[in-house]
């Protein structure tokens, strides 16, 4: 886990060596390679905060990875792990991840020093409300500069906080509520932009099961979830929606594995129950029909077809890779696999779907957040009669053309998708696809080898696009 000296460093190394091999097939200048690959700016912030009657002084950092599309966008981190080259790393995945599904943003992450599990709601409320008040003392966040969203040890509660700060500087700022997504429905969020990284996985698995010229050879048998087993590590907000629809869709969760240890069931762990168990126990372990695994680590290494970590960076590294029996690596964190692990796992036929399109899911819901509150509308209320009157024509067209009634379910299908969390779904998944079949074709084009060098290809040739035409200034 990024808990070592030095995780952040390798994290970052790992994801340099990731672009430097996709860059070594761009048709793009080694000028403008450069630049796509430095992070432009880092602002390192030390701030007291007042705890419990004790003055403590707590370290922020904001990464602005890049600038050819503004505003820039990423979450930001809470843990004790923090450290420069990590958020780095983060915020450079961010400008590739915004590219791969075309969601036009730059990268950028922040982190803050603080363990949230162990700072009483005060604490952490001071310490968000002083760390934003500094990005807005810098101009480093708003609508149109840089746009948080929440990360690991983060959620709504943090971003609507940040929302009020900037709000209460900003008075009166038109849109002032997108300087930040992943808000509370109430607070203008979105509905959908909760499980939204976790549905995205979801959506990517699919997609790639269903890719029978990608799997042929590898012993997964049929092209859909029903049946694969599954293992996730991290119950968090990824982990935990990505194994509830991968199981609604068939999937078997056969192990799951968190900071306590970890359970295993050959018969399936029905993922809500272990929720709800770990939230009343304060751990996952001890749950109804499952073995208990002490070491969690072990997890990763037992025998499934799907593997999703989820939880933070370098967790598959070149100690533990040659031990990994799943046949597909999904990866729903950032970083999971390091540099020397990927080789390891491709040598040994496992497919990986890499991060930067994987969990790409949470920051295009965040794009939709961010439109919403750019135009002050609810998505789903305007046009309703048009929706309907054009409903109505397609369940004419439809059954003039086949001579039969749609049945009520038919008709059901067709009509869904007048709400927020419909479109923000559908929405969602047609960007899964189409950022799937992308890369696949780049993967074909240039005749590379594995998904993450397609990937971060694609996403090099359209970020160079924008750095071409922007020109260099002065
Ligand atoms: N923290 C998330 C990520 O790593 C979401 C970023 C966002 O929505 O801006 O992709």
């Amino acid at each position: 886990m990024a808990n070592e000296p030095n995780e952040g460093k390798k994290f970052l190394d790992s994801v340099h060596q990731f672009f430097d091999q996709a860059a070594s097939y761009s048709r793009l200048s080694p000028g403008i390679l450069a630049q796509i690959k430095a992070p432009n700016s880092v602002y390192k912030v030390s701030f007291p905060v007042e705890i419990e009657g004790k003055i403590e002084v707590i370290e922020g950092i904001r990464v602005q990875h890049s600038h050819h599309k503004l505003p820039s966008k990423g979450g930001i981190r809470y843990s004790m792990q923090v450290d420069e080259d990590e958020v780095k790393a983060l915020a450079t995945l961010m400008t590739f991840k915004c590219a791969v599904v075309d969601v036009p943003f730059g990268g950028a992450k922040g982190g803050v020093k603080i363990n949230p599990r162990t700072s009483s709601v005060k604490t952490l409320e001071s310490v968000t409300r002083r760390y934003a008040t500094e990005l807005i003392k810098k101009n480093l966040i708003g609508p149109g500069i840089d746009v948080p969203a929440p990360d690991y040890g983060t959620g709504s509660r943090e971003m609507a906080w940040i929302a009020d700060t900037y709000q209460t500087f900003k008075y009166g700022e038109t849109s002032a509520l997108g300087c930040v997504t992943g808000k509370p429905v109430g607070q203008g969020g979105i509905r959908g932009r909760a499980e939204a990284t976790g549905l995205g996985v979801y959506f990517g698995i699919r997609e790639a099961l269903g890719d029978s010229e990608l799997l042929e050879g590898k012993g997964l048998n049929g092209n859909t979830l029903e049946g694969k087993r599954i293992i996730v590590q991290g119950l968090g907000n990824v982990g935990y929606h990505a194994a509830h629809f991968c199981q609604q869709d068939g999937g078997v969760i056969v192990g799951i594995a968190e900071r306590e240890g970890g359970i295993y069931n050959e018969n399936g762990i029905d993922v809500k129950e272990a929720f709800r168990h770990r939230s009343e126990h304060g751990s996952i372990l001890n749950f109804k029909d499952s073995k208990n695994i002490n070491d969690s680590a072990e997890l990763l290494e037992m025998e499934c077809d799907i593997l999703i970590p989820a939880a933070l960076e370098n967790v598959i590294h070149s100690g533990n890779a040659g031990r990994i029996k799943a046949k597909i690596v999904a990866e729903g964190a950032n970083g999971p696999v390091t540099r020397e692990a990927e080789e390891i796992l491709i040598k040994n036929g496992i497919i990986i779907l890499p991060d930067l399109y994987l969990n790409a899911g949470g920051v295009t819901v965040s794009y939709f957040e961010w439109l919403k509150n750019l135009s002050n509308v609810r998505f789903g209320r305007m046009g309703k009669r048009a929706e309907e009157a054009s409903y109505l024509r397609l369940v004419n067209a439809i059954e003039s053309s086949s001579g039969k009634s749609m049945t009520a379910k038919e008709r059901a299908f067709l009509s869904q998708g007048s709400d927020e969390i419909s479109l923000v779904r559908s929405g969602l998944e047609d960007t899964m696809i189409n950022a799937y079949h992308e890369i696949r074709d780049v993967m074909q084009q240039k005749n590379i080898p594995d998904l993450r060098t397609a990937a971060f290809l694609a996403a090099i040739e359209k970020i160079g696009v924008s750095y071409e035409s922007l020109g260099i200034f002065p």
